[in-house]
């Protein structure tokens, strides 16, 4: 199979699904189709991963997840406008982002069981992390960060608000699957690590919680807004003011000064 014929699947899949809707709402569509990239599951961007400095040594490897890995698939699925668009007013999150945040990751959790299923109709074994209950720990880590893995697989890079940014901007949601097929590495990796960003403050000037700074975002403080967003609208959360009214909420910054590549 090709990255190609898989990203097809991918789209035809999210635009079928019952679950890219919200029937409360009239919302006809939470995500558009994703974007998706292949990297070797032996790159050694897997192993930078694991430096202190990075994430750590409890970042999994692909081969840790499944022990014939060939290659890790990473997708990214970008919100509609009809999500994106009732969140772009200042401060509390739009009744639309709420919904698409939440019962979104239901449409995520089946998307990523269907890539598992299409690589194994293709005789080749998977496994999709965000499947996994055990794959969150506690203090703001995971065993499988899908934003750090969407970078290694050059599907973006990060943002000053930490959220990653693509060409299809940043405001949505990632998954990865890893397969024994064999797939040739699709995109490049852009260095350095803030290259899409074009650094002009405006998630900094959005988020309420005063989280983002000129040194980027405190996990810490923009947990501690979003709990109590959770107590205000239980059991949605959510917040994406950083991904919203801003100039990567949905495409690449007109003006990205870092950017090397
Ligand atoms: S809003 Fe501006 S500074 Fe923030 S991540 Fe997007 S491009 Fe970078
Ligand atoms: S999600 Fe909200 S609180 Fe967290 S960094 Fe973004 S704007 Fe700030």
């Amino acid at each position: 199979m090709t990255i190609q014929e898989i990203q097809e699947t991918a789209a035809g899949f999210t635009q079928q699904s019952e679950l890219n809707q919200i029937k409360s709402l009239g919302i006809k569509t939470i995500f558009d189709p994703p974007i998706l990239a292949a990297v070797s599951a032996h790159d050694s961007v897997f192993t930078q991963l694991q430096e202190p400095q990075i994430i750590g040594n409890h970042h999994q490897l692909p081969v840790g997840r499944l022990k014939d890995a060939a290659t890790v698939i990473s997708y990214f699925l970008p919100f509609s406008e009809d999500i994106r668009r009732p969140n772009r007013v200042p401060d509390l999150p739009a009744a639309a982002w709420l919904y698409g945040r939440i019962e979104g990751e239901e449409l995520n959790r089946a998307l990523a069981g269907h890539l598992v299923y299409v690589c194994r109709e293709a005789g080749a074994s998977a496994d999709a992390p965000l499947l996994d209950p055990e794959i969150h720990m506690p203090e703001f880590t995971s065993r499988w960060s899908e934003r750090h893995i969407a970078f290694a697989a050059g599907l973006g890079t990060f943002g000053l608000s930490r959220s990653l940014v693509t060409v299809r901007g940043c405001a949505g949601r990632y998954g990865s699957i890893v397969t024994s097929l064999n797939i040739p590495a699709s995109h490049p990796r852009y260095e350095p690590f803030l290259s899409y960003c074009s650094i002009c403050g405006r998630c900094s000037d959005r988020c309420p919680a005063g989280s983002i700074t000129s040194g980027g975002k405190d996990v810490r403080v923009c947990a501690q807004y979003q709990d109590g967003i959770k107590k205000q609208f239980s059991p949605r959360y959510g917040c994406g003011k950083c991904q919203t009214a801003v100039p990567c909420e949905k495409a690449l910054p007109a003006i990205i000064p870092n950017r090397t590549q």
